[in-house]
This record gives C-alpha cells, structure tokens and sequence, in this order.
C-alpha cells in the first residue's frame, strides 16, 4: 500500500452513507485520524449536516475535523428516510458534487490537497472521484467482516448453485464459510430478510456493488477486530481492521460526534442511583420500527420484569409515530424506568449500572456492547442484524435470543422470561467479560487494530 500524497500534507475526506448507523463510526474514524495531527474533512449531505450540527452539544468539539455538507439531489418533499430513494439520487448526483467539493478544496489549499477518500462501501462508487482527482481510494466497512466476506462469495455462490442471479438461497438451507463464522440460513442474508422480492432484489444488487468497491479500493478500513473476527477477517484480502472504533477511545474526544438527535444525559445521573449490574437498556438503533402491539408487548415485558430499565423511545418508533404505553404504564414503573428520545449510548453502556442489553443487534451497537462487556438480549430488525445475533449468541455465547411466536410477535411474557434467564446466567455474563477484554485488547498499543491503524497513518504520512 502506498499513498498517494498530492500536496506537502496528507488530507482525507471522509464520507458516509447517510445514514445514523454509518456516519456514526465514519466519525469516530476521522476523529482517530485527525488525533494524528492529518487534516480531515467530512462530507455530509446537507440534510444530515443539518441535523448533526442542531444536535451537537456545547461541549462536543470534532477537533482537526472540517464538516461540511454537499445537495442530496432529493427535492425537500422526497423520502429521506428511505434507503432506496437517497440511494438511486446519490448515484446520480454525488460524483459531481464530490468532484466540485475536491476542486474546491485543491484549488484552496495549495499545500493541503485531497490525498485520500474514504469512502462508506453502500456508497463506493464515488471512489472513482479519488481515482480521477489523483487521490488515494480507500472504502470503509461499517459493519462485519462476516457480511463482507460472505458478499464477496456471491459469485462462487451462484456458481455452485447456493444462490440464483438474484440472490435467493437455492438448495443448501445453510451458507458456510468456515469455522468461528455462524452459517447463514435461508432469510438471514443481509438481503434476504424481506419476503418482498423486489426489496431483496434492491437490497442483493447494493451487496453486488459493494464487491466491486472492495476490489476497486485500496483498502478496507473496517469496524471491527483480528480478535473479534479472525476468520472472516482472512477471507478479505484488502481488510484493515481498526476497531472497536469507540469515542472513548480518542483521548481528545468524549462527544459522540455524528449524532442525528439530541443526547439526553439526564439518563447518565438516574443510572448513577440504580444498583450496579442492574438495568435493561433498551435500545433500537436509529431505523428499526415497531407495531403499537409490539410496543404494549414490549412495555408490559419490561414492567413484569420488576427490574429497573432505560428504554430509548425514538419518536418515530410506533411506525412513524410516537409511541402509546399501556394505560397507567408509565405511573406504574415511574421509580424504576428512564424513558428518553436518543440516549449518549456508549456512556450509558460503559455504565456500571447496566447489566443487560436488549438491542436490535445493528453492528455498531453490536461492537459496543461487546466493549463493555454487557450481555445481550437480541431482537434483531433487518439485513445483517439476524447475522451479528449469530454472533452473539451461538460463536460468543454473550446473549440470548427473543424469539417470536407464531404471529412473529415477542410476547411480553417471552421478554419477562428472557430477562429473567439472562440475569442470573453466569456463564453469559462470564463471556461477556471475556470477549470485552480481547476486544479492548485490539485497540491497546501493540494490539492488531491499533497496529494497523498506525500502519495506515504512516502511509498518510508518507
Ligand atoms: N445510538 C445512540 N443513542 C441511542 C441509540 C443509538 O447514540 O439512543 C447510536 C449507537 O451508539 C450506534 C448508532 O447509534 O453507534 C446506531 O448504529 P447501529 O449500527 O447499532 O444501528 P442502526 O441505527 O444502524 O440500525
């Protein structure tokens, strides 16, 4: 690997997907990478741009970060919450953008030109950008190596006849990749969760261009660890592995950064009163959505449980709406619960008051929850998420399942049950541990992600 340096100093721009899940991860990346003294500058839509800088805290400083936004192509009145819709006018219109932006920027800073993009892989054909403005290509991969590994086994796939042109599973009832990697069965490709057809379709042709990302870039920067993700990680040729990338860990930086809402900390000093080991966090990441009876079943489970929780309720989370609560719910667990719109998610995790965690299992929340050593109760929502639940529970054995019943609800009697199981499973709490040491490992000095991150600074550098 050796970059590219156009000007006397290295800059990179970063630029995410769209999406909480993806400009999250992105950030606390730059964050690392301006931490080395290299200029960053981080590229939004001015869509999100807007929301990241109304939600930003006082405090929150992104030091040695630029931020700054390009159109998404979309009129006001479209979709943005719709993955399709940004996705099909990201392709139109961001390689422009982006080329004018770059321009820009070149034509300002003599000195200090675009040396490298990074870019998320759901959106790396803006690579060809770098590679036309001479700098270096690099993707990143905001989720696991599991799922990289198994996209780039597509075309093996539908030579051996596992998967159709369209990515439907066709014999096996299982996809092997080896061992310490959990198979994938029929609806748990990132693709396949969907019964609609076209959705999969959509879903299955973004997985194709992300192959060609991963093999067009010089580079895989990625969220994850050699420790966590030693076999998957080998089956990626041009993987760097830098994770867990957490904002505790960027010593300048205790601020999220990338947020989409408001954090609310008034959650941080009601967990300072609650036992140790002793709350239910519950949280959903930034898209899953939920039927009102899902949400009564949910309510009631929580409440059953007699344990104290803290539930992020999102205010879409009711399919679009805010959510209703059971009648006399909230007076009746006012001294045990905590209810809020987005919470500061890994303080709160990093709480010694939290003993579970029960989580859509998005890939971010995965890594950290696994970094602070809480178990997991796992309620998976879509795409990877059914994998990384895999993860969790069968390879690191650090949660259990909430399993549906046969209207594909998790009855408040299944979530009461669950808790109650994994509270008092030691061996899960045990693991847990385990997993949070050799996932912290990677990012001590001397540890696989730190080393290649300094890897990739030093080429930066050259
Ligand atoms: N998050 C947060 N506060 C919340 C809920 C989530 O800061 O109340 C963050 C969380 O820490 C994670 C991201 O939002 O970094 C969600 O990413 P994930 O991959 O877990 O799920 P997604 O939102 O993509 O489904």
């Amino acid at each position: 690997m050796a970059m590219a340096v156009i000007g006397k100093r290295p800059h990179v721009l970063a630029v995410p997907f769209p999406a909480q899940g993806h400009v999250m991860p992105l950030m606390k990346l730059s964050q690392k990478i301006a931490n080395c003294g290299i200029k960053v500058t981080f590229v939004n839509t001015e869509y999100v741009h807007a929301k990241v800088l109304a939600a930003k805290s006082e405090d929150e400083e992104q030091r040695g970060i630029e931020l700054t936004s390009i159109p998404d192509g979309l009129m006001p009145e479209d979709d943005r919450e719709n993955a399709f819709i940004i996705t099909e006018s990201l392709v139109r219109t961001m390689p422009g953008y982006l080329t004018d932006l770059v321009e820009k920027i070149n034509w300002e800073n003599e000195d200090q030109k675009i040396s490298c993009i990074i870019a998320d892989i759901a959106i790396g054909w803006i690579l060809d950008v770098a590679k036309k403005m001479g700098a270096e290509p690099v993707a990143f991969l905001p989720a696991a190596a599991a799922g990289m590994a198994l996209i780039l086994h597509i075309p093996k796939l539908i030579e051996a006849g596992n998967l159709d042109i369209n990515g439907s599973m066709m014999q096996s009832e299982l996809i092997d990749l080896g061992d310490e990697i959990p198979p994938w069965k029929r609806n748990e490709l990132s693709w396949s969760f969907s019964s609609d057809l076209k959705t999969q379709k959509i879903f299955f042709e973004c997985c194709l261009t992300a192959e060609e990302t991963a093999h067009q870039a010089k580079l895989l920067l990625s969220n994850t660890s050699l420790e966590i993700e030693s076999s998957a990680c080998k089956l990626i040729p041009k993987i760097c592995p830098v994770g867990p990338l957490l904002s505790s860990n960027n010593s300048n930086s205790s601020a999220s950064g990338g947020s989409f809402w408001v954090e609310d900390t008034t959650c941080l000093s009601w967990l300072d009163n609650q036992p140790v080991g002793s709350v239910i966090y519950v949280s959903f990441g930034s898209i899953a959505i939920f039927t009102q009876d899902q949400l009564y079943e949910l309510a009631l489970g929580l409440e059953h449980s007699g344990r104290p929780f803290l539930w992020v309720v999102r205010s879409n989370l009711a399919n679009g709406s805010p959510a209703e609560y059971p009648n006399g719910f909230q007076e009746r667990v006012a001294n045990r619960a905590k209810i809020v719109e987005w919470a500061p998610q890994e303080k709160v995790l990093a709480h010694s008051s939290v003993g579970c965690f029960l989580s859509h299992c998005g890939w971010n929340s995965t890594m950290e929850g696994l970094s602070m050593g809480v178990p997991f109760l796992c309620w998976p929502y879509f795409a990877d998420q059914f994998h990384n639940q895999n993860y969790i529970c069968d390879l690191w054995k650090i949660g259990l399942r909430l399993n549906p019943d046969e209207n594909g609800l998790r009855s408040s009697h299944e979530i009461k049950t669950r808790i109650a199981m994994l509270f008092s499973d030691h061996s899960i709490k045990e693991n847990s541990l385990k997993v949070k040491e050799m996932s912290l490992e990677s990012v001590n000095e001397s540890g696989s992600s730190f080393q290649n991150f300094e890897t990739f600074i030093n080429h930066l550098k050259k």
